[in-house]
């Protein structure tokens, strides 16, 4: 019995629901260009969300600057929240990573990340959401 819970929506009602760019990315496998990513900068304390279903994927607590122009990561926040495949699409060999949830593509996996994993998640900034921590009160 698998944990997660499926979202599961026909191609139509992806196609409504997301922008043309989300769709591409999420339902397409496409990859936005380097450095164009909402996301990439951001170094705000919080949870990056699945653009399509909103499952909880990464923490900021593991976001690095990788230099590749798309938003990294060295581990997900959450295993089953997050999926991996092989890809040997367009001549190379490649680990892809998907939203275990809404099976929607978010980027892939390399092995020269940093510490403690040494994983480097490249994540399509167009593919997440964000949700910033609650400020703290003291
Ligand atoms: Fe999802």
């Amino acid at each position: 019995m698998d944990k997660v819970e499926k979202v599961e929506k026909s191609e139509e009602e992806w196609r409504a629901e997301l922008t043309p760019e989300q769709y591409e990315v999420l339902r397409g496998k496409g990859t936005e260009r380097a450095f164009t990513g909402e996301l990439l900068q951001n170094k705000e304390s919080g949870t990056y969300t699945c653009g399509g279903c909103g499952a909880h994927l990464f923490s900021s607590d593991t976001k690095f600057d990788s230099g590749s122009g798309w938003p990294s990561f060295w581990e997900p926040a959450n295993d089953e929240n997050v999926e991996t495949h092989d890809d040997n699409s367009h001549g190379m060999r490649r680990i892809e990573v998907t939203c275990a949830k809404c099976g929607g593509h978010l980027g892939h996996v390399f092995p020269d990340g940093p510490q403690p994993t040494g994983e480097r998640y490249c994540i399509n900034s167009l593919a997440l959401g964000f949700e910033p921590d609650e400020p703290s009160r003291t």
